[in-house]
């Protein structure tokens, strides 16, 4: 399918984006075009232009700050950010979560900023970034704001970014020694999306869990954080025993729904399943 006729504007800075953004009405971001390309192919927007953010070289990398957050671009691709040797030696869950998407073509056009600004309840990045509580810098034309991601993604395809704005990176706090992050989602087929999705985070000092986070995907708009089974890993010894605090699930109020690939009754089975092995690799990884 043809893209209908629109205005195609390229900056090379993010200042420039942004003036772009709220100077031409009807604008929108165009990062690696994974989904908006398709979107426009299928006429479900109609923007009257796109801002290219691809050649800004300000918004790609990955480095660390002194202070060992690690900062990523938020035009860095999926394959950059799987090869990034920063990402690969304090946050090997990023790397590993980039490297798994889906395939070649998307890993090397699609881009992180793109997959947290779409927030589609079934991307991989916004629950492993509530787990790692990474911290996203917008730039709009008053100037930055920085939000948690907890009040960055705020339901279904829809993200605290507003109109005119421009995420421009995405920063993740140190992990302490001992900390452990692991993931675990079940998927239709081979190349698609997920029915549901789990990250867990533990911190362990002495072989006892001190903090940790638990988050689903896939099953509710946005990532969902499960207070519940927080509390039930926290003080727990991290043992092939630590699993059963996927129990706690039950007393979470997950709210899903019925869609094509299944109901919310074995969707809402489907994320216990995932959390149980989160938990199960997490203790795993931290024997190793
Ligand atoms: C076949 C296929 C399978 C896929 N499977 C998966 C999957 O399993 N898991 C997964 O996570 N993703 C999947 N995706 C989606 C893919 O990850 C996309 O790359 C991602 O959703 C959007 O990233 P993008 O860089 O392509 O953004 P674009 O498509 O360019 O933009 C997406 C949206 O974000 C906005 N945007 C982008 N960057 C910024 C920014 N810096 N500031 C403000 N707004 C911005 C755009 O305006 C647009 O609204 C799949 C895509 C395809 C084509």
């Amino acid at each position: 399918m043809l893209l209908p006729p629109l205005r195609y504007l390229r900056p090379h800075t993010a200042g420039a984006a942004v003036a772009m953004l709220s100077e031409t009405d009807g604008s929108v971001v165009l990062a690696g075009g994974q989904t908006l390309l398709n979107m426009l192919k299928l006429d479900l927007a109609q923007p009257a232009a796109v801002v290219d953010i691809h050649r800004i070289d300000a918004l790609r990398g990955v480095r660390h700050t002194e202070t060992g957050t690690l900062v990523i671009g938020a035009a860095t691709t999926y394959a950059a950010l799987a090869a990034a040797r920063d990402a690969r030696g304090t946050h090997p869950a990023v790397a590993e979560m980039a490297a798994g998407l889906v395939d070649r073509q998307v890993r090397n056009r699609g881009t992180i900023g793109g997959n947290c600004c779409l927030n589609d309840p079934t991307n991989n990045f916004p629950p492993l970034l509530v787990a790692l509580g990474a911290r996203f810098r917008v730039l709009g034309p008053d100037g930055e704001r920085v939000l948690p991601a907890d009040e960055f993604f705020v339901g279904s395809l829809a993200t605290a970014v507003r109109r005119g704005e421009l995420l421009v990176a995405i920063e993740i706090p140190p992990l302490p020694a001992g900390a452990v992050v692991a993931h675990e989602h079940l998927q239709v087929g081979a190349d698609s999306w997920a029915v549901a999705r789990a990250v867990v985070r533990l911190d362990v000092t002495d072989g006892v869990v001190d903090h940790a986070r638990a988050v689903l995907g896939a099953v509710y708009g946005s990532p969902m954080r499960l207070p519940a089974v927080e509390q039930r890993l926290v003080g727990s010894p991290v043992t092939p025993d630590l699993s059963s605090a996927a129990d706690a699930l039950r007393e979470e109020d997950v709210q899903t729904a019925d869609d094509v690939h299944c109901s919310a009754t074995y969707r809402r089975e489907m994320a216990e399943v995932q959390l149980r092995r989160a938990i199960g690799s997490a203790v795993e990884r931290n024997a190793q």
